[in-house]
């Protein structure tokens, strides 16, 4: 029996006019002020978005589902029936000063391989599912990458339908509204690989001049709270002998987590980004202070490591001003590491294509975080200009995207022709 599942042939590309009028036509809906997009979850921007999608799903020959989370799943049959699925996608919506790209490219840049695929007579032995993730920004319904986060399991449908947005609106009752809840159980698909396509929202692919990031994983992060006990005096009475400052011990402990980033790089990087002072008055020895401190590393071991550096540091630095010191951590997410075997393929795909390429840990989340706790994963990023996002001055070209939309159509049509044992 002669088929085109074999595999795609080498020169096979994605429409690179079409992705970009399908983004700039995208990019109408829910305009923003300066030439971005306010298009968050949920609204009726983000139901007339969604609506644009289906229909561009279905003209492609692609059945439309959608979850109780609102998540949409396009799928384009395999000619194996029993085969589970090769998904692709991002989100749709935007933060309220958000770009025309960022989520955005990595669900149009999957129904541009679907069409692709049609274009070319191919087709594949796995279903491909193009996916819009329901409220990945959160700046609506924190937090972040909530619709994927009840897929993986993080989160329960009950508690994500019980978020409220500023007006005191509930998730439930707005995705009932703009009428996109669906009736398939959150998380009850299974996928045989997830692969998002989305722009750096970095400056380094750009700056490198390269044009695929091969991404690897996430960074981990930690916050740490410390509180800081000393004695709030006069300014000008208190010998300088007497003084326990807790403004001073904040500002050593600032330096602090400056110095433990420094001595971790390359990848690691931390800062001290709220500080409190009480009184927080010019003629008073500050007697209490609070650092907020965010620390980052995709190594876990690292991360460890610079948060047992800070508390170490932070004790000898109290010690020496007789202050007392609490340590708290309100936040701790360890880093994602993506399946070998999806990155391989994508690095294939990329290298096959004559694409320049490095490999690269994303800083920002992302969906594939909470898919990979379910499924195997993997990225691929594109450069975007001056690494500007969450802004409306995001931008990209149509030639970045059209590269990234090919490393996404390759790598597809490698693992939805996979042919192995188990399913
Ligand atoms: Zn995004």
């Amino acid at each position: 029996m002669l088929t085109r599942e074999a595999g795609l042939a080498a020169d096979v590309r994605v429409n690179d006019v079409r992705l970009w009028d399908s983004l700039m036509e995208m990019a109408k809906i829910g305009p923003g002020v300066a030439g971005g997009n306010n298009r968050q979850a949920l609204t009726d921007a983000d139901g007339e978005a969604r609506a644009l999608f289906r229909r561009w799903c279905e003209e492609a020959g692609m059945q439309v589902t959608v979850d109780q989370m609102g998540d949409i799943f396009a799928c384009r049959p395999g000619t194996d029936s029993d085969a589970e699925a090769v998904c692709v996608g991002s989100h749709l919506d935007t933060q309220p000063a958000g770009g025309r790209f960022d989520g955005i490219l990595g669900v149009l840049g999957g129904l541009e391989v679907v069409r692709t695929l049609n274009d070319h007579g191919v087709t594949s032995r796995r279903p491909i599912v193009v996916a819009n993730w329901t409220n990945e920004e959160g700046s609506r319904f924190p937090p972040v990458m909530m619709a994927s986060g009840v897929f993986a399991g993080v989160h329960s449908l009950e508690w994500a339908y019980a978020r409220k947005d500023e007006q005191g609106k509930s998730f439930a009752e707005e995705l009932e509204r703009i009428g996109w809840k669906g009736a398939e159980p959150v998380g009850s698909r299974k996928f045989k690989a997830y692969v998002e396509l989305h722009i750096e929202q970095g400056p380094v692919l750009e700056a490198e001049g390269i044009d695929i990031g091969v991404v690897t994983g996430g960074q981990g992060l930690t916050w740490l709270r410390v509180s800081l006990q000393g004695t709030s005096a006069h300014a000008g009475t208190t010998p300088m002998w007497r003084r326990k400052d807790a403004g001073l011990g904040a500002a050593r402990i600032m330096d602090l987590v400056h110095q433990v980033a420094m001595s971790h790089q390359p990848h690691a990087v931390g800062t001290a980004g709220r500080v409190e002072l009480c009184p927080n008055s010019t003629n008073s020895v500050p007697g209490s202070a609070e650092v907020a401190i965010d620390i980052r590393s995709p190594n876990a071991s690292v991360l460890a490591e610079m948060e047992a550096s800070i508390r170490g540091g932070a004790e000898a630095i109290v010690a020496k001003l007789g202050l007392g010191c609490e340590i708290a951590r309100p936040q701790h997410a360890a880093p994602i590491l993506f399946d070998a075997g999806c990155v391989a393929t994508v690095r294939e795909a990329a290298a096959s294509l004559g694409y320049s390429r490095r490999d690269i840990v994303s800083s920002a989340g992302h969906d594939a975080y909470w898919l990979s706790r379910v499924t195997p994963a993997a990225m691929i990023m594109c450069p975007c200009v001056d690494g500007i996002s969450h802004n409306e001055a995001e931008e990209i070209s149509s030639v970045w995207a059209a590269a990234g939309a090919n490393v996404l159509l390759h790598t597809v049509a490698k693992l939805a022709s996979a042919a192995d044992h188990h399913n």
